[in-house]
């Protein structure tokens, strides 16, 4: 795990390993390159930082706490489990640590219109809230089905001023809002900052939303020491895109005893277009701008996919987790939809927190592993947001009526 010590990724060209990079046309090369600039003379600014602190202080509510879930791990029987409650900052999830920091870098770039792509609407939400707070006009493309099954969101959105559009191509979720967001830049270069949601697309998003969110992993690395007076043995996070993910697992990369886990969306099970567990039959290409694990038949088509959580429902990953998995210094699993509403269900009563459906993949993960391991060890599972907006669907699904698996 030496290699952790001494290779610097990403490259000066946004490389991961064979990930990662800038695949795209020839117009999107300038804004790309003005942002990457932009991005790299802000990191040398101290005025800068202290910004984006201030505003995740005072206007989003950091730090977020390191919670012990008491019940959760006496129920489970074996290691402690703690929560990086990142469900507890303002707009409900953890997007809204990158969203400061994009909006501070398109202010700095005279930038006076905003556009971002949302899938579940979260990061819609965490976009058009900063882009209200600094007075940026705001546009968000979503998906028309995504636009269905989180309605809560668009409703949200509009409340805070930013306009929604409802994109009709091809599969109507995450992808094709993408491409739209993408032809919007293209087409409006000079006024409008892109805000990319995840740790996803070109050269330097994925550095950027590694970087902005890692303030996670930085305060519950402090916060674990603080509490338990050692590093924890596993970090647990979802992987939609992957930034709550890499936000959590980067400040942790060199301490070679820390194991972590992503874990992506089984969906109805590891069959092609049932699921969005790209480690699980995705194969190497490019997509929406960077090269990584993608979710394509046997002509490069892009496969479609399935989550209950429309926040990871994405038939690519960020390609610093390709790299992470080479590497074998984070490994990847994933949950199904069953074992995500279960483990929504059992925080919820277990523990009076009602997660994200993507979050608690990540929580079915630690009822899978935690009681296997022992009383003496520690997990830390990142709520990365919380689940008012599934409620309704939730509701809705047949399980919830008919779970017997718990009993309280
Ligand atoms: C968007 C979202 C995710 C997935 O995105 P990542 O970039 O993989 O973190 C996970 N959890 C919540 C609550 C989200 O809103």
């Amino acid at each position: 795990m030496s290699s952790f010590a001494t290779v610097q990724v990403p490259d000066a060209q946004g490389h991961f390993g064979p990930y990662g990079g800038r695949y795209v046309p020839e117009t999107l090369m300038h804004p790309l390159q003005e942002l990457e600039a932009e991005y790299a003379r802000s990191q040398q600014d101290p005025e800068f930082r202290r910004e984006f602190e201030y505003y995740l202080k005072e206007f989003c509510g950091r730090p977020t706490p390191l919670y012990f879930a008491e019940r959760l791990t006496r129920e489970l029987g074996g290691a402690k489990i703690y929560l990086k409650r990142e469900d507890l900052l303002h707009t409900g999830a953890h997007k809204i640590n990158n969203c400061i920091g994009q909006i501070l870098l398109a202010r700095r770039m005279g930038k006076t219109r905003i556009i971002a792509e949302t899938g579940a609407g979260q990061h819609g939400v965490a976009t058009a809230t900063v882009a209200a707070m600094f007075g940026f006009k705001c546009v968000v493309y979503m998906g028309a089905v995504d636009c269905e099954r989180q309605a809560l969101n668009v409703i949200r959105m509009k409340m805070l001023g930013a306009e929604v559009v409802a994109v009709k191509a091809g599969q109507q979720t995450l992808k094709e809002a993408i491409n739209e967001a993408m032809r919007d830049w293209v087409t409006n270069i000079r006024s409008t900052h892109y805000i990319l949601g995840t740790a996803y697309g070109s050269h330097p998003y994925p550095l950027m939303v590694r970087n902005f969110p890692r303030v996670i992993g930085d305060e519950a690395r402090r916060q674990i020491l603080e509490k338990e007076k050692r590093l924890p043995d596993l970090l647990l996070a979802c992987v939609g895109g992957g930034s709550n993910a890499i936000g959590l697992f980067y400040p942790f990369l060199q301490d070679e005893a820390v194991r972590m886990t992503g874990v992506e969306a089984g969906g109805e099970g590891i069959i092609a277009g049932k699921h969005a567990a790209r480690f699980q039959g995705g194969s190497l290409g490019v997509l929406q701008g960077t090269r990584s694990y993608l979710l394509q038949d046997e002509f490069g088509q892009v496969q479609l996919t399935h989550s209950i959580s429309a926040g990871l429902d994405y038939a690519a990953v960020g390609p610093e987790h390709a790299w992470l998995r080479d590497q074998n210094r984070v490994s990847y699993t994933y949950a199904t939809d069953t074992q995500a509403l279960d483990a929504f269900q059992k925080l919820a009563r277990l523990e009076g927190i009602i997660p994200a459906l993507e979050s608690s993949h990540a929580i079915a993960e630690a009822i899978r592993v935690a009681p296997g391991m022992d009383k003496s060890q520690i997990i830390i599972v990142n709520l990365s947001g919380r689940g008012d907006k599934d409620v309704a669907q939730v509701a809705s699904n047949p399980q919830f009526a008919a779970n017997t698996s718990f009993r309280p």
